[in-house]
């Protein structure tokens, strides 16, 4: 047994160990990384990466398919599903040096290729190591949860740990879960040729506003994706190839391939937490603002802290406990300015409250504006008409903006700066946007909120028309 000494112990080497690992490591602490599977974890292998390469092969597959309108001939796409998912794993390949054991070792990491778990309040083992450290940062992950549904031990079925690696094309693939992963395999798989039908127990793209959603799952239904709202599974049967999903109301729906996504479980099991008094709740690791658990000298971030589940909020986490694991600086970590979006097409993506948020929080002090897709030229030239914009603002200052469209995970950007900084919505239209682009968007739904402000106010009728009889 080797014994460790070390300033930080990160426990999980995907986005968000990964991230504090460079970053203490590069700043001059000693660090050792234990990873038990893939390097890279979730989002480089079977999560944001794996399904935004599938995303590009089956938006390939749709531009053959609807090009006619631009004057060039639709053709029927010849999809090599195999193909597209060899595509997926290139992607992977191209961008896993960058998480690499040797990148990290490379950064004078220790990395030690096992599952780490806690002996003590102060220990963690991992294989034949026995690590102890000034600060341990959990960041192992989350899984796909697999409900107990009835049946579900005797069919066989995918979640987005085999999807990727799936090579023979789903002929009819049955999708139980209306979240943004379930919304996102859904239009690849359609778009690849696939017949696709999604099952929710409550309303597909709940926690999005449901104005925006529904253009979302309007798209995706004309796209031919059938989508069951209010359809709670009641059980599963069949076997490979006919699998039959029941739901509570009666309605029963049969398809060749089973993909579960009905959300995701914090990766808790293996770390032995009582022996470090961590207490769980819920979703996940117990953490306080700083995200500290309870014990003081740990950290949780990313997918088990149980908050968002994001790559980026993953980062962000990684942020907050560096300056205050390393620094000792007092840090918090904050939501309302996190972004999120959902890459179907259209895109939808959210900052801050949605517009019910807002109006619960501040009544009749959140104004909303909007902006619609079909008044902007750019989105006209490329016939991406279908979509708004909608910011929430509270005295002048944004707090929250729901995008749905074209390139709306781009055009959140802005949004996100807007509220990490606390700017007002002058400045945003104080900016000048290159015309024609998606992104004056932007500029345009800042001038909605100040145009009744200066169009139909009687006293800057009034100055202005004093002004020119005066001026020569
Ligand atoms: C299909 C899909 C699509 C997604 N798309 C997006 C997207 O477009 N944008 C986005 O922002 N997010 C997306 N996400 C979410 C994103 O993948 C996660 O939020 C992110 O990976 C969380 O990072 P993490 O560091 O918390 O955990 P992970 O990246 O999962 O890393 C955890 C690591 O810890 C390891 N581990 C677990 N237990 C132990 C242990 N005891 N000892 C040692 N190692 C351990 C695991 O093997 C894993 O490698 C997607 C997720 C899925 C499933």
């Amino acid at each position: 047994m080797e014994r460790i000494r070390t300033d930080l112990l990160v426990i999980g080497a995907g986005s968000g160990g990964l991230s504090v690992a460079a970053g203490a490591a590069q700043m001059g602490a000693q660090v050792v990384l234990l990873e038990g599977h893939e390097m890279g974890g979730d989002c480089l292998n079977y999560g944001c990466v794996p399904s935004k390469a599938l995303i590009a092969s089956a938006k390939a597959a749709h531009g053959q398919a609807h090009s006619a309108a631009f004057g060039v001939a639709n053709a029927h796409p010849q999809v090599d599903y195999a193909a597209a998912k060899d595509h997926v794993a290139e992607v992977i390949a191209q961008i896993a040096p960058m998480d690499s054991q040797q990148r990290f070792e490379g950064l004078g990491v220790r990395v030690i290729r096992d599952y780490g778990r806690f002996i003590s309040a102060t220990e963690v083992q991992a294989g034949d190591h026995v690590i102890t450290a000034r600060r341990v940062v959990i960041a192992t992950g989350s899984s796909p949860l697999v409900p107990p549904i009835p049946g579900i031990d005797t069919v066989p079925f995918d979640t987005n740990e085999t999807l990727f690696a799936l090579r023979e094309k789903p002929e009819h693939l049955l999708i139980i879960g209306g979240g943004p992963i379930g919304m996102e395999m859904a239009q690849a798989h359609v778009r690849l040729g696939c017949r696709v039908t999604v099952i929710e127990g409550d309303r597909a793209l709940n926690k999005d506003d449901p104005e925006a959603a529904a253009v979302v799952l309007d798209a995706l239904r004309a796209e031919g994706v059938e989508i069951a709202e209010g359809a709670m599974v009641d059980h599963v049967s069949g076997r490979a190839g006919t699998i039959e999903v029941a739901a509570k109301d009666g309605r029963v729906f049969a398809g060749s391939h089973l993909l579960l996504a009905v959300g995701r479980k914090a990766n808790t099991e293996r770390l032995n937490l009582p022996a470090a008094g961590i207490e769980t709740i819920r979703t996940g690791i117990r953490t306080d603002a700083a995200l500290r658990t309870t014990n003081r000298r740990v950290y949780a971030i990313g997918d088990v802290a149980g908050g968002l589940q994001f790559t980026h909020v993953a980062g962000y986490h990684a942020g907050v406990i560096i300056r205050s694991a390393l620094f000792g600086l007092p840090s918090r970590a904050r939501t309302a300015h996190i972004p999120w979006a959902t890459y179907t097409d259209p895109e939808l993506a959210q900052v801050g409250m949605t517009e019910a948020q807002a109006r619960d929080t501040y009544g009749g002090k959140a104004e909303i504006v909007r902006f619609d897709y079909a008044h902007n030229d750019r989105a006209v030239a490329e016939r991406r008409t279908a979509g708004f914009i909608k910011v929430m603002v509270v005295k002048g200052r944004p707090v929250g903006a729901t995008i749905v469209g074209h390139q709306a995970g781009e055009l959140i950007n802005l949004w996100a700066l807007a509220l990490a900084n606390n700017l007002k919505m002058g400045q945003i239209a104080g900016m000048v946007s290159p015309y024609p682009s998606i992104g004056e968007l932007n500029k345009r739904v800042a001038g909605a909120y100040f145009s009744p402000r200066l169009f139909d106010n009687q006293t800057v009728k009034r100055v202005v028309g004093a002004v020119q009889r005066w001026i020569p």
